[in-house]
C-alpha cells in the first residue's frame, strides 16, 4: 500500500482532491490525469471490446460515453460531494437537460423553485412541450412544495442560493419530504460549491454543479457535473426501464442518465476542458473562502451606502433567510445584488467601474457585475421579472478574489 493509500492521512476536502489523480496510478508517475483525446479505444482479444460494451468489463468504448481524463474529473467531484457516482457534461445546461430528459416522461409532474437560473427557467418550460407539468413555486419554505404535490409528482428542483435575489431554499425540510414520498430532489449546488455546502446531507438524490463557476473557478472552460449521492431507492420507481434494472439498484438512476441521457443526447465533457477543470477544482476552498469574505464585507459598504436601496446578500442579517444560510452552509457564498437608488442610472454606474468587469459569467476569480433586467433575464419579459422581484435597477455582482481595498474604492468612486 502506497502512503497515499494509508487510511487518515489524505481525508481533507483539499489534500483529497490534490492528490486524486495519483491515486490511480497513471503513467510515468505524472501528478495531473493526461489529456485522453483518443475517441476510440481496442483491446488484444476482439471479444473484451464486446464485453465493454455489453456492460459485463469496465472500460472504454468510445468517447461521447466515456474518457479517462473526464473520468479523472468525475471521481474528483464524486469525492467532493461524497457521493457515489458522478457523471459529466459539456454544461451545467447539459447536465440539467440531460438528467430531466433521462428520468421523466410524458404525464410526470415536477415541482421547481421559482427562483431559477434564466436558462433552467426556460429549459423547463421546454419540457412543458413534451407532456411534463411543472409547478414553479417558492422553495423558501416546504409548505409550498407541499401544497403543489399531485400525485404524479415525481422530481423536485432547487437551487441552493437563487440568482439574481440570493433566496436560500427549505433545503432540509424539502429534502424530508421528498424522503417521505419518494420524490427525486434535485439540488443544484452551483452558487455554494461543495465547500459551502453538500446536498447529500439534506438527502439530495441529485446534485448538479455547474463547473464552469466556482469549481473550474477561473472562466476558461464550460462543463457541467451531475452526483448521485446513492440515497434514493430506485427499486421503487416507475421511471426507470425495465432495460436498466439490474446490477446494483444504487446505480440505475445513474445508469439511465449515463445511457439515455449522456449517451444518446450527447452533450459530452471534451477531455481539454476536463483537464482545466479539474486544475481549477484545486484551489476552490481558497477560492471561495476568499470570495465569500470579500463579498460580506462589500455588502456591508452597499448596505450603508445613501446610492444603494437594497442589498441582497445571505450574509447580511437583513437577509429574510439569514439564519438559514448560516445554519446550513460554511459561509454566505459570493453572489450578491444591489438595487441601485432611483435616479442612479445603472449603466452609468457600471461603466464607472474600473476594476469590476460588467460581464455575464460568474465563480471567477474576478469581481464581475451584471445589469440583470436588461441581460440574463430579459427573455422572460417585465411580468415574469416583477414576480422574481427583478427591478431595472438591480445589478447582480459576482464577488471575485481582488484585494477587498480596490473592490472597495472601485464602488465608492462609482458611485459618487
Ligand atoms: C451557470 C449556471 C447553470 C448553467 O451552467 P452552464 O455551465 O453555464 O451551462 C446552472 N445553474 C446555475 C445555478 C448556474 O449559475
Amino acid at each position: 500500500m502506497s502512503k497515499s493509500d494509508s487510511q487518515g492521512l489524505h481525508n481533507g476536502f483539499t489534500t483529497a482532491n490534490l492528490h486524486n489523480d495519483r491515486r490511480d496510478k497513471p503513467e510515468h508517475g505524472v501528478l495531473h490525469k493526461p489529456i485522453h483525446t483518443s475517441v476510440a479505444y481496442t483491446y488484444d482479444d476482439a471479444r473484451d471490446l464486446a464485453a465493454v460494451f455489453q456492460g459485463k468489463m469496465p472500460g472504454y468504448n468510445y468517447g461521447r460515453q466515456q474518457n479517462p481524463t473526464v473520468n479523472a474529473l468525475q471521481n474528483r467531484i464524486t469525492l467532493m460531494e461524497q457521493g457515489i457516482a458522478s457523471t459529466a457534461f459539456a454544461t451545467g445546461m447539459a447536465a440539467i437537460g440531460s438528467t430531466m430528459f433521462a428520468l421523466l416522461k410524458s404525464g410526470d409532474h415536477v415541482i421547481s423553485s421559482a427562483f431559477l437560473f434564466g436558462n433552467t427557467n426556460s429549459l423547463f418550460n421546454t419540457f412543458r412541450n413534451f407532456g411534463v407539468e411543472v409547478s414553479f413555486v417558492d422553495t423558501t419554505s416546504v409548505e409550498n412544495v407541499k401544497a403543489a404535490l399531485q400525485p404524479n409528482t415525481r422530481l423536485v428542483f432547487t437551487e441552493t442560493i437563487a440568482n439574481p435575489v440570493t433566496q436560500v431554499a427549505d433545503l432540509e425540510a424539502i429534502g424530508e419530504l421528498c424522503k417521505n414520498r419518494q420524490l427525486i430532489y434535485v439540488v443544484d449546488n452551483t452558487m455554494t460549491s461543495p465547500w459551502l455546502f453538500k446536498p447529500k446531507t439534506v438527502n439530495a438524490t441529485f446534485v448538479v454543479n455547474s463547473l464552469t463557476k466556482y469549481i473550474g473557478g477561473h472562466g476558461n472552460a464550460l462543463g457541467g457535473m451531475l452526483t448521485d449521492t446513492g440515497l434514493y431507492d430506485w427499486t421503487q420507481s416507475s421511471n426507470i426501464l425495465e432495460l436498466y434494472r439490474k446490477g446494483d439498484p444504487a446505480l440505475w438512476g445513474t445508469t439511465q442518465i449515463r445511457k439515455k441521457g449522456l449517451r444518446d443526447f450527447g452533450a459530452t465533457l471534451g477531455p481539454e476542458a476536463a483537464h482545466h477543470l479539474a486544475v481549477g477544482s484545486e484551489t476552490l476552498p481558497m477560492r471561495m473562502d476568499r470570495a465569500s469574505d470579500n463579498a460580506l464585507l462589500l455588502a456591508e459598504f452597499c448596505e450603508a451606502h445613501p446610492k444603494v436601496k437594497r442589498v441582497y446578500f445571505p450574509g447580511l442579517k437583513s437577509h429574510p433567510q439569514y439564519e438559514r444560510a448560516k445554519k446550513l452552509f460554511n459561509k454566505p457564498g459570493a453572489i450578491m445584488s444591489i438595487d441601485l437608488a432611483d435616479g442612479v442610472d445603472c449603466f452609468d454606474f457600471l461603466n464607472k467601474l474600473t476594476c469590476v468587469v460588467a460581464s455575464s459569467n460568474l465563480g471567477d476569480t474576478r469581481t464581475l457585475a451584471i445589469p440583470v433586467a436588461h441581460t440574463i433575464f430579459f427573455e422572460m419579459g417585465a411580468e415574469r421579472r416583477a414576480s422574481m422581484g427583478i427591478g431595472d435597477n438591480l445589478i447582480r455582482l459576482s464577488v471575485g478574489i481582488e484585494d477587498i481595498n480596490d473592490l472597495l474604492a472601485d464602488f465608492e468612486n462609482a458611485l459618487s
